[in-house]
């Protein structure tokens, strides 16, 4: 049996400065940096000339500025960059069966067996000149066995570059990179690697397993197997989701006006979490509402990109209380997200702040580990569990609703 897989993952090159730089050519060679405008945004997306500042994504955007007081600075767009990033998207679909969105400005494909027709390598370097020409973006691409050594070498390659690590030298090719390269380890995971000595991806390559599985448990697990160039993880058909949407009938037909309220709250906050693990902000909020009747009402409302509670769930309740009007027994009721576009790690392009960042990013970590109920607004207390689905990771729905993986 040949388990030899070739995977290739593509990257665009400071996607949405590239993206800006399409539509204003006076940015090219300029230091770029886009993000929240406030004074406590943070930087989402920079140019190389920018970086040359010490400024990197994630940055609060007044030390960016500070660092480089000439940078132009801009808000950004979602809605322009969601399109060029479809327009990357259509081609590599054009170009191959098997391929992963990882995110708005990120590709796996799986190139299996196509080495026997065409030549992997030949057949990415050609993808990656068709999207380069029909698009106008820089995009650089790494090659190997396997999505791990492949993404950190389209890091290596980076910018506007590809580089193919041939079966068998995975090893050599990590070992003199920095820890800090290996895709799951983040600052945290990097000062404790560097407090036991680990700086290099060479020294882990050297210690047993079972030492880094003591010492930083089932992360040091997988840190280790990622530094030896060991990644099974398969690459996932991406389907495109154009909306979400939740729905809850009721047992008993119901005007208890407070837990409508509640239980509309605890829907909007599941749903608007869901977003932000989909990477996906929404534009426009539906809500719906059937009564004993079964005549059924629907109110939209557009709103600027977000995937942010305090955004989002005052207008389904806005929506509720004009569409609640005939005081007649609830059958259903229902939220939906529409005109979804990728939002990277953003809550809102425009008004992204580190202290709304960390706030979500503290509750979703919770919500990860004990469950979507962990974190709960004191309104929504009242329904009872929503479910766990991730509707974005293509896995169908569990036939509970509130059935826990
Ligand atoms: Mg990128």
């Amino acid at each position: 049996m040949n388990h030899e897989r070739s995977i290739v993952h593509m990257d665009l090159d400071t996607f949405f400065v590239s993206c800006e730089r399409l539509l204003d050519s006076k940015l090219i060679g300029k230091p770029v940096l886009i993000g929240g405008t406030s004074d406590r945004g943070v930087v989402a997306s920079c140019s190389y000339e920018a970086r040359r500042f010490g400024i990197h994504s994630a940055m609060p955007m007044r030390m960016a500025k500070q660092l480089c007081p000439e940078a132009i600075t801009l808000r950004g767009n979602s809605g322009i960059y969601t399109k060029f990033s479809n327009m990357v998207t259509e081609v590599i679909k054009e170009s191959v069966p098997l391929y992963e969105k990882a995110s708005v400005d990120e590709f796996y494909i799986d190139l299996t067996g196509m080495d026997k027709f065409f030549g992997c390598h030949k057949l990415a370097s050609e993808i990656r000149q068709r999207i380069i020409k029909e698009t106008g973006l820089p995009i650089s691409f790494g090659l190997s066995i396997n999505k791990t050594v492949s993404k950190i070498a389209t890091g290596e390659a980076k910018p506007n570059n590809q580089i193919q690590i041939l079966k068998g030298t995975e090893k050599p090719f990590l070992s003199p990179l920095s820890v800090r390269k290996i895709p799951m380890v983040g600052e945290v995971t990097y000062k404790s690697l560097c407090d036991l000595g680990i700086k290099r991806i060479r020294t882990v390559q050297e210690m047993p397993m079972e030492m880094m599985h003591r010492v930083l448990g089932k992360n040091g697990l997988s840190i280790w197997k990622k530094a030896n160039g060991i990644d099974n993880t398969p690459v996932i058909q991406y389907h495109e989701r154009k909306s979400i949407s939740v729905e809850r009938t009721f047992d008993k037909d119901t005007t208890d006006v407070r837990k409508l309220e509640s239980i509309i709250t605890a829907m909007a906050e599941n749903l608007v979490y869901k977003l932000r693990q989909g990477n996906k902000l929404t534009a426009c909020i539906t809500f719906k509402i059937r009564y004993t009747d079964f005549q059924t009402y629907t109110m939209q409302k557009r709103i600027p990109f977000s995937s942010a509670d305090h955004k989002i769930i005052p207008v389904v309740m806005e929506l509720y209380k004009k569409l609640y009007q005939r005081r007649l027994l609830v059958r259903l009721i229902g939220v939906k997200f529409s005109h979804l576009v990728e939002g990277g790690y953003q809550i809102d392009i425009f008004d992204d702040n580190e202290k709304v960042i960390n706030l979500y990013q503290a509750m979703d970590k919770m919500r990860e580990r004990y469950g979507d109920r962990a974190v709960i607004r004191a309104n929504g207390m009242e329904a009872k569990s929503i479910g766990r689905w991730n509707p974005f990771n293509g896995e169908p729905p569990p036939l509970l609703a509130n059935r826990r993986r």
